[in-house]
């Protein structure tokens, strides 16, 4: 008997091999640069509800950007998530996304993260904030990006590379507040501010200003909000040792990106698609982002239940929109190269 098995197993897996294959069920090709384990509860929740099993292709925002590129009208990717409103814009302005009229999708989410023709979507956005020592620096001392470039911070700053797309948009709506010629300077003032060489993620940067490498750091906000989550005693440390400050509450707000996407050109299951975006603009879906990764909803109003990110939400947004953002950014990385921020 138990060497009936195995063919019993082969035999439910062909079973349920061709039944997947039949032209009944209603299936969602998802190609997705978020990795986060989180997510995996709000696809199954959408099948739950919907019936619409997802097939998800999971790989590195740049890679699956060229892969669909690359399948091009025989594509089987119904929708593209990433994150990053420039590399939406990019993916974008390639030809990739078809439009998606959807009076859900543009009463919910705020016109600031969606693309004004429907080609992308943001779902949820992050802030850009600066990290420092709480025992070395004051927070009055770094309300503005512009402090970061004064004397004081000489050989105190610890950030990533500058041609990571998380510093690109930041220098990306600085040219739009500011204008070039303060961009640039500011670009050179912080290569000149520097601690070390740009290396590792955010986190890192916040790890080196509680070892004393740094007195400040330019991190996204739920690296910071991950930490207070976290129970290791060394990230506890890192919590105790590090504040973090909301730039420019004072002028236009805190820089903020979005993750999001859009339901491609080439999309066989169109319908699925903008179901699928439409059910991540719903109150649950977008109460996942927050509760699972630290991310803030588009939608205004969704209830969380994450008192660590709810305990650093009350902050000015800087308003300019995601679409102006993106399309500033290659322009930025220019900037970027010239000042030597590599
Ligand atoms: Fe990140």
């Amino acid at each position: 008997m138990p060497r009936l098995l195995p063919a019993l197993t082969l035999m439910t897996a062909l079973l349920g091999g061709l039944s997947a294959a039949s032209a009944q069920e209603q299936v969602l090709n998802l190609y997705t640069a978020r990795h986060y384990q989180t997510d995996e509860a709000l696809y199954t929740n959408f099948t739950k509800l919907t019936g619409i099993r997802i097939n998800r292709i999971e790989g590195k925002e740049d890679e699956l950007f060229e892969r669909i590129r690359r399948e091009g009208a025989a594509s089987p990717a119904d929708v593209f998530l990433t994150v990053d409103a420039a590399r939406l814009q990019v993916a974008d302005d390639a030809g990739l996304f078809a439009p998606v009229h959807s009076r859900t999708l543009n009463s919910r989410i705020p016109e600031q993260f969606r693309d004004p023709e429907g080609h992308w979507f943001g779902f949820s956005y992050r802030a850009r904030v600066i990290a420092y020592d709480r025992a070395k620096v004051k927070p009055e001392e770094i309300a503005s990006w512009a402090d970061l470039t004064k004397p004081r911070f000489k050989g105190k700053i610890c950030v990533r590379s500058g041609g990571h797309v998380y510093n690109r948009t930041l220098v990306a709506s600085l040219l739009y507040h500011w204008g070039e010629d303060r961009t640039a300077d500011w670009a050179r003032g912080i290569v000149a501010n520097l601690a070390r060489d740009p290396k590792g993620g955010d986190t890192d940067q916040m790890r080196a200003v509680a070892a004393g490498e740094c007195e400040v750091a330019i991190t996204n906000h739920y690296y910071y909000t991950r930490l207070m989550l976290s129970n290791k005693p060394e990230d506890q440390e890192v919590v105790r040792k590090v504040g973090i400050v909301y730039p420019e509450q004072n002028t236009f707000g805190t820089h903020v990106n979005i993750s999001g996407g859009g339901m491609l050109k080439h999309a066989p299951n169109k319908a699925a698609a903008v179901r699928f975006l439409e059910y991540l603009a719903s109150d649950e879906a977008q109460a996942y982002f927050a509760n699972g990764n630290n991310e803030w909803p588009v939608v205004p109003g969704v209830k969380l239940n994450n008192p660590a990110l709810e305990s650093m939400s009350n902050f000015k947004v800087d308003r300019l929109s995601a679409s102006i953002l993106a399309k500033n950014t290659p322009k930025a990385q220019r900037f970027i190269d010239r000042a030597g921020w590599k």
